[in-house]
C-alpha cells in the first residue's frame, strides 16, 4: 500500500469554550483505567454510539472503521479539554483484511466531501475501527496512522471488538504520549432517552459516591 500525500485531516485549532455537559451524561470507566482523568475527556452521544455499534457489527470477520466527527471544546471554568463525538463518517472504500484497515485516498476524499456536505460545523475529532477476535489495543500500524492523520493532541482513536462487545478510546496525555495498551471509557451523552444504552462489557459505571455519577443517571435508576 502506498501513502502519498499524507497530511493531517484537519488543521490545528483552538478549542471552543463550552461548559462540560456533565449534568446529562453517564460516565463509563474501562478496566484498568488510571484514576486520573485523561487529559482530554471524551463525550459521545447515544446516537453516535448506536451508529458505531451498528457499523461494527456489519462485518464480524474484517476490520471496518471511519472517522469520528464532533466538537473540540474547553470548559471555561475548569480549563478541562474535551471532545463530543456526535457523528460518524464510515469509510466506504477501504482495503480491509482481517487484521488491518487503511483509509485509501478515494475513501478520504469521499469522507471529506461528506463532512463538508453533512457536518459543515463539525471537526474530525478522531477515528474508529474494529478488531474482530483481537483485543482492544493500537497496533504498530494503528499508531502510525494515528500519528500521521490525527496528529493533534486532542484527537482520539476508538477500537471496538464486536464479538466480545468491548471497546476503548486511546487518548494522548498532556505531553502527547499515547499508551497503546490502555483504552479509556467515556461519557455517554444522553439525548432524549434518560437511561444508558452503552453495553460494552469492559466498561463499568463509577461507584455511586463518585461525582462522576450524574443526576440524570441517578434519576434514571430510580
Ligand atoms: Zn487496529
Amino acid at each position: 500500500m502506498t501513502h502519498t500525500n499524507i497530511s493531517p485531516l484537519v488543521a490545528a485549532q483552538a478549542p471552543r469554550p463550552a461548559r462540560l455537559p456533565l449534568e446529562r451524561a453517564q460516565r463509563w470507566l474501562a478496566e484498568g483505567e488510571p484514576d486520573a482523568a485523561p487529559h482530554t475527556q471524551v463525550f459521545m452521544t447515544q446516537t453516535a454510539f448506536q451508529a458505531i455499534h451498528r457499523h461494527a457489527n456489519t462485518d464480524l470477520d474484517n476490520e471496518v472503521g471511519g472517522w469520528l466527527a464532533g466538537r473540540h471544546c474547553q470548559d471555561p471554568d475548569t480549563g478541562q479539554l474535551y471532545l463530543v463525538v456526535e457523528a460518524l463518517l464510515p469509510a466506504q472504500q477501504v482495503r480491509s483484511g482481517s487484521t488491518f484497515l487503511t483509509f485509501t485516498h478515494d475513501s478520504q476524499v469521499a469522507m471529506l466531501a461528506a463532512l463538508e456536505e453533512r457536518y459543515a460545523n463539525k471537526h474530525i475529532v478522531g477515528w474508529y475501527h474494529t478488531h474482530p477476535r483481537m483485543s482492544v489495543f493500537l497496533s504498530g500500524y494503528d499508531l502510525w496512522l494515528h500519528r500521521h492523520f490525527f496528529p493533534h493532541g486532542w484527537q482520539v482513536a476508538l477500537v471496538v471488538e464486536p464479538h466480545s462487545h468491548t471497546a476503548g478510546f486511546f487518548i494522548r496525555d498532556k505531553q502527547g504520549n499515547l499508551n497503546a495498551q490502555q483504552g479509556y471509557g467515556f461519557y455517554e451523552l444522553f439525548n432524549r432517552k434518560s437511561h444508558p444504552v452503552v453495553d460494552w462489557k469492559n466498561l463499568h459505571q463509577p461507584p455511586a459516591s463518585d461525582t462522576g455519577q450524574t443526576k440524570a443517571a441517578q434519576e434514571a435508576e430510580e
